[in-house]
């Protein structure tokens, strides 16, 4: 079931509801595109009708972010959870173990995406492991050739908003693997180069402020949250007096 939270329909999934869908398309051979939008990609698809489409259009839109979340319950239709693209990306991996379909890891900085497949090999050892190619290129043809040559089931886009969505929408149908998903800094965070928020923010829903004191330069992007927030209280109103 889809939710709709302002101008994106969310899939109500749990991580695990999202991963076993995830399998069903792999398994049976259907395209499918995954999302994670949070409320900074949610508010670029306000002003921006091509990237509202891609992302309304992909097989599944996972809430990533405790934003969206909140912004469900403002607008009295809550989605149960979020569902983070890295807990998703890491719980795919898991279970794409030993089952004999690949993934390749693209995007992020040169040699970000060979460390995160030589951990996730080590930590995953029954995970195919088709190749990997970072996000700074210029030849996107020479790209897709390179994804398409190593014949992944599962393509990882790590692009960052909007550039992996636009790729994976663009692109799709010239790329062959089954399924792809937008996943931002994933691939920073498998490699360990970015470290992810200890338990106890993960718990209080605070990972944004641990990512924040980590790198104070992101206030930028914290602060739309907020935005995102009064935006939802602001559509709840108009839909009363509607
Ligand atoms: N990136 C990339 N190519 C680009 C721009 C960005 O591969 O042209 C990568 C960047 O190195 C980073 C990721 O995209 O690994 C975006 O990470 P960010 O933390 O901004 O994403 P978030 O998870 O916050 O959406």
């Amino acid at each position: 079931m889809r939710i709709q939270v302002m101008e994106i329909g969310f899939d109500d999934v749990t991580l695990d509801e999202a991963v076993d869908i995830a399998m069903q398309h792999i398994e049976r051979g259907e395209k499918c595109r995954v999302v994670t939008p949070n409320p900074e990609i949610a508010r670029m698809c306000r002003n921006d009708s091509q990237l509202c489409d891609i992302v309304n259009s992909s097989q599944l839109v996972l809430p990533d972010g405790i934003g969206v979340v909140y912004a469900s319950r403002i607008l009295g239709r809550p989605l149960r959870g979020r569902v983070p693209g890295f807990e998703f990306a890491e719980k795919l991996l898991d279970r794409m173990q030993n089952t004999g379909y690949s993934v390749f890891f693209f995007g992020a900085k040169p040699g970000v995406a060979e460390k995160a497949a030589e951990k996730m090999q080590k930590k995953y050892p029954g995970l195919l492991i088709a190749g990997t190619l970072n996000g700074y290129y210029t030849n996107e043809s020479a790209v897709v050739a390179a994804i398409n040559d190593a014949r992944p089931d599962v393509l990882f886009v790590c692009l960052g908003a909007p550039k992996q969505e636009q790729f994976m929408a663009l692109r799709g149908d010239v790329l062959t693997p089954t399924l792809m998903a937008g996943l931002g800094g994933t691939l920073d965070g498998l490699a360990g180069e970015v470290k992810r928020a200890p338990d106890f923010f993960i718990r209080l829903n605070l990972e944004w402020l641990y990512r924040l004191l980590c790198q104070p330069r992101r206030i930028g992007r914290v602060i739309k949250l907020p935005l995102y927030l009064l935006s939802a209280v602001a559509a709840r109103g108009k839909n009363r007096h509607a």
